[in-house]
């Protein structure tokens, strides 16, 4: 039997448009090919279990076998093949859904992600890299006639019988000019590394070189017995992956070595890991590995890695994951996820909620489990965690909820406290008059030393909040918990820290302050920048101290990121608030110098020194001061 035909598309020719529009991600149809092979392979293996095909002795094995001089590329299983019916059925009618509808999507910009992930495009996408394409197969139902469907790229094809000894299917690529890349066993192999490295049926590539001894025995000049190089197929796959097997049937060691495979390039072991497993109501496996973040948040390299029953669909999981846990490693297989609907559709699917959720709950119980299993090996791990949680808490409401529970508050004795814990600690001590616990914190404890001296000395627990999202995470907790207030150390003198009924009583009277005014006022560059006040302060505390407050503080800070709403104040000028002590035997020696150039020298140089202390004195002016301070080491 022989038979010309035209294949069912409504379009003179849809071939030229497919290889156009895929061109960038023209690689992937040796996925789509392999895959079919292995379906193939794994659907004869179900077949011959219920009898209906012959038993399987062998080890079923997908090949690629390259023809540089032909030109050619086959992909061969020994699957269950095809007959004539089964070609014109699932190769000639088209298994897209129309080619109408294909040209109707392909012009959404977005369309392109959709109809990669639509493996319904599978078979043609050979056409990407190939000018004609046979099909040569035999069905291994019993008594079946083996056949050659041959196709130009045109929407005419041919189908005819011929002798083919077993059983199986061999995809021949006639690799067009434009695509002879794809006769190079290298790029071939990175090509199987990136998409099918996980594959349940062993693929195998026929490059490997072993050297063997010259079986003609020949002898080489120093007269050992001469070695050949041959080419041996390798197996390029696992075809049981870790994240496939029960959680029970694997060791530590078998999820680090996973991790291995799957990230060859890192060399950092991961923290500890989550194997998911669900399958209903949707189906779901995969591992997922928490990094060492450091504080950090690096989201490009080792991304997670999107599979589809073993076959790598992606490893750009925006809008599949939620935002944070893309900071994780790993692998996540679920035929559930769609991939025939653009990105920008997938966050909206049903499907992808559910599953997205799902992995946010694991991942929080997870992190539950170990804090309460083990407390102080959590809180060891914590500084390369909290990244991650805090992010979870800023991006995923459900998240942020379960995250009280393991949450951790360090301070900066490095003592770490639950929500709960830190308000039996501070929650009395640590009241205002208002009724809000005030909780003083710093992003440095070693850079505002002498603020954290002056709060933890009047027994304050002073808390680190560091790392790229610390302000925002000081906003979400304080609408979490709205009995709370944080205020950095620096944002006043530690008198004011957490506002008490109790006053000091001054050393200096209003009269007293508003001589000393104007003179200190001198000292400082600006009054808009520094605002000069008096408070009655321990007389061991500073003379003078530099504070920003909370809310200036803040803006300015949202102001940097471009947010909350604060663009309409321009960019607003730092403002500090000069505190002098007026306890302090300073402002008294101040009050009494007659002399009034001393006076001003006297008051120049304190106002400088508080300024040092807060980094705020910077170029001509800092290096005057150093300059003076020789000069005076010289003239002692
Ligand atoms: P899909 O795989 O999404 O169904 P394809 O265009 O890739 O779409 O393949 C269409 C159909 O052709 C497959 O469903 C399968 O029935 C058949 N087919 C493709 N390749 C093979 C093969 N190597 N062995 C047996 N059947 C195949």
């Amino acid at each position: 039997m022989a038979q010309q035909g035209t294949i069912n598309v409504t379009t003179d020719n849809i071939f030229p448009i497919i290889k156009q529009f895929l061109y960038s991600d023209q690689e992937i149809f040796l996925r789509e090919l392999i895959s079919n092979a292995v379906d193939a392979t794994q659907k004869r293996k179900m077949l011959a279990q219920l009898g209906e095909v012959g038993e399987i002795t062998d080890t079923p094995q997908v090949e690629v076998i390259l023809d540089e001089a032909e030109g050619t590329m086959t992909i061969r299983d020994a699957g269950i093949g095809m007959t004539a019916e089964e070609i014109d059925k699932y190769i000639n009618q088209i298994a897209f859904s129309g080619a109408t509808d294909f040209l109707e999507k392909y012009k959404d910009a977005d369309a392109k992600q959709a109809i990669i992930g639509h493996f319904g495009l599978g078979f043609y996408s050979a056409f990407m890299v190939a000018d004609r394409v046979d099909i040569v197969t035999l069905s291994q139902r019993e008594g079946s006639q083996a056949v050659k469907w041959s196709c130009d790229g045109s929407p005419n094809f041919s189908l005819e019988d011929i002798d083919k000894e077993t059983a199986g299917t061999d995809i021949v690529l006639h690799i067009s000019d434009d695509a002879k890349e794809y006769l190079a066993q290298e790029r071939i192999r990175e090509i199987l590394n990136t998409y099918c490295k996980f594959m349940p049926v062993e693929i195998v590539q026929g490059t490997k070189s072993e050297y063997v001894d010259d079986p003609e025995g020949a002898t080489d000049e120093d007269g050992k017995v001469k070695k050949v190089s041959v080419d041996v197929p390798f197996v390029v796959n696992k075809t049981e992956p870790a994240w496939t097997k029960k959680p029970a049937d694997l060791s530590d060691e078998d999820y680090q070595e996973f991790y291995r495979d799957l990230y060859p390039m890192n060399f950092e072991d991961p923290l500890f890991h989550i194997h998911l497993n669900v399958d209903f109501p949707f189906n779901l496996t995969g591992i997922l590995y928490f990094p060492k973040l450091k504080k950090q948040m690096d989201l490009q390299k080792n991304r997670i890695h999107l599979y589809s029953n073993q076959v790598f669909i992606t490893d750009n999981v925006e809008n599949i994951v939620p935002d944070f846990l893309t900071l994780l490693h790993g692998v996540i297989d679920s035929p559930d996820i769609p991939l025939n609907v653009s990105r920008s559709y997938l966050q909206e699917d049903a499907n992808v909620k559910k599953i997205s959720g799902h992995i946010s709950k694991k991942v929080s119980d997870k992190l539950a489990q170990m804090f309460k299993k083990d407390r102080e090996a959590f809180e060891a791990q914590w500084d390369d965690l909290r990244v991650f949680v805090e992010y979870g808490m800023l991006t995923d409401e459900k998240f942020a909820e379960r995250a009280q529970k393991f949450f951790l508050y360090k301070d900066t004795t490095g003592k770490c406290h639950t929500h709960e814990e830190l308000m039996a600690v501070v929650g009395d001590t640590q009241k205002d008059k208002h009724g809000k616990v005030v909780l003083p914190y710093t992003p440095h404890a070693e850079g505002q030393h002498s603020f954290v001296k002056e709060a933890t000395e009047r027994g304050y627990t002073v808390l680190v909040m560091d790392g790229p999202l610390a302000a925002h995470v000081v906003g979400k907790l304080e609408q979490t918990h709205t009995d709370i207030q944080f205020k950095r150390v620096d944002a006043d003198i530690a008198e004011k820290l957490i506002e008490k009924d109790e006053e000091l009583s001054s050393a200096l009277d209003e009269k007293q302050e508003e001589t000393l005014k104007p003179i200190l006022e001198g000292a400082f560059p600006g009054e808009a920048t520094y605002k000069v006040q008096f408070a009655a302060m321990s007389p061991t505390s500073a003379p003078l101290v530099i504070t920003q407050s909370e809310f200036m503080r803040r803006m300015k800070e949202q102001q940097a990121v471009g947010g909350g709403g604060f663009q309409m104040f321009g960019d607003m000028p730092d403002s500090y608030e000069v505190t002098v002590n007026a306890n302090h035997p300073l402002a008294t020696t101040l009050l009494h110098e007659t002399d009034d150039a001393k006076r001003a020298a006297l008051a120049k140089q304190a106002a400088n020194l508080a300024r040092l202390s807060q980094g705020l004195l910077e170029g001509e002016e800092l290096t005057a001061f150093i300059q003076d301070g020789f000069a005076q080491l010289q003239g002692a």
